[in-house]
């Protein structure tokens, strides 16, 4: 079957030159099949993963929708969207702003961390989409500082992380004061007995469609693991990133001390390098999302709750400095890199203590990582913790199927 253009997908012309300037030449997989369940006026609930084009699988019909009314009654929005973390309530933000550009489409950012004179103003002065964390909106709720009698669209994004962190109540409450009858689109990484149970209060016969099964990395991503001590991995670490020419390196370590840790050591030997982690306050992490993003640091150091919202096109390498203690993390950390359909490499440094979450990884995925032994700090001691029966299942493993799709879109 042939892949339908945007314009296939009827999307109005202002938004169809705004894809344009973005360089979007075709919708992805989760792109093609929620467009048209979106506008068609359905509930829906999309199983997808950050890296998977899932932001303009909302946006865009939503800004359409917006933009072909030949009448608005008022100023209140019509759009509501939670988001986990401010990282991505961020970014949803700056992607409805670049689909909406030439549509007069109005947004404001609700989160906390910040003060909200300017976010209440902005929604004095008229807007169309809300994009809040939890918390701060239904503070602004109960200031009476915001309004969303008028709201049509109730947009849950990564509704499983939203749940992880003990927003289940805070969400339906929320979602009690969204009238109805309403159009609510959840989305959500993986689709959990919790996530299933809150779609069922806030939902009415939803669609549901599955483009990116948990555990599927797209095959773009070139991955590896080093052995090492656990004391040299700093080094390891350095060297690696110094020998890196050009490009961005997304780090990821298990908790904030080390995240301060590792960036010092880089910045101590002339690295241009910069951590986000929860004791940063909003501008800080901002800040350093910015000087990533911008190039005026290479690498970025962060914990897995950080790293939610970071999306930036052309990070080149993601290095698991500690695995992750949940399998189903590697996925969402290594599919920071090889985005919009790049290349990119994703390098786990593995010690003694990491050799079961190792193995984890690889059972979750049914298949080993290349080992990569080139450098000074290989250890033959962690390698051979891998036990025998280990190496037995991993060359079973090699020798199966990998999973992935083909396609430069995870499905
Ligand atoms: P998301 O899953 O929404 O975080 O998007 C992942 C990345 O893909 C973002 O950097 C988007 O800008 C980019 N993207 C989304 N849709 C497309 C598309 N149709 N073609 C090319 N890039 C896209």
């Amino acid at each position: 079957m042939n892949t339908p253009t945007f314009s296939d997908l009827g999307l109005s012309e202002p938004v169809l030159r705004a894809l344009a300037d973005c360089g979007y030449e075709e919708p992805t997989p989760i792109q093609h099949e929620a467009i048209p369940v979106v506008m068609a006026g359905d509930d829906l609930i999309a199983c997808a993963q950050t890296g998977t084009g899932k932001t303009a699988a909302f946006a865009l019909p939503l800004i359409d929708d917006i933009a072909t009314r030949s009448a608005r009654k008022g100023d209140k929005p019509l759009v509501l969207i939670l988001a986990p973390t401010r990282e991505l309530a961020v970014q949803i933000d700056e992607n409805f702003r670049a689909y909406g550009r030439y549509t007069g489409i109005r947004t404001v950012v609700v989160l906390g961390g910040v003060p909200s004179g300017p976010q209440i103003q902005k929604m004095r002065d008229g807007v169309d989409v809300v994009i809040a964390t939890p918390g701060r909106l239904i503070d602004l709720m109960e200031q009476k500082a915001v309004s969303l009698e008028d709201v049509e669209f109730l947009i849950l994004d990564e509704a499983d992380r939203m749940l992880d962190m003990g927003f289940m109540p805070d969400v339906r409450w929320i979602a009690e004061h969204v009238p109805k009858p309403r159009q609510t689109l959840l989305f959500s990484a993986t689709m959990t007995a919790a996530v299933r149970s809150l779609a069922s209060t806030v939902q009415t016969e939803a669609h549901i469609i599955s483009v990116a099964p948990p555990a599927t990395v797209a095959d773009n991503i070139e991955q590896k693991v080093m052995f090492v001590r656990k004391h040299h991995k700093q080094d390891l670490l350095l060297d690696m990133v110094k020998k890196q020419e050009a490009g961005k390196v997304l780090v990821f370590v298990g908790t904030k001390i080390a995240a301060i840790q590792v960036t010092r050591h880089l910045q101590s030997h002339g690295v241009r390098a910069a951590a986000i982690h929860s004791n940063k306050n909003q501008a800080q992490r901002q800040q350093a999302l910015e000087a990533f993003t911008g190039g005026k640091v290479s690498v970025l150091v962060a914990t897995d709750l950080m790293a939610r919202g970071i999306d930036v096109d052309d990070i080149t390498h993601v290095v698991n400095f500690d695995l992750p203690s949940d399998p189903e993390n590697y996925v969402h950390r290594i599919g920071r890199t090889a985005r919009a359909g790049r290349a990119g490499v994703a390098v786990s440094l593995c010690a003694i203590g990491d050799v079961p979450l190792l193995r984890g990884v690889e059972r979750m995925m049914s298949r080993s990582l290349d080992v990569h032994e080139d450098h000074p700090w290989h250890s033959s001691r962690v390698a051979a913790c891998l036990s025998a029966s280990a190496r037995a299942a991993r060359s079973r493993a090699r020798s199966g199927k990998a999973r992935g799709s083909g396609s430069k879109w995870q499905r």
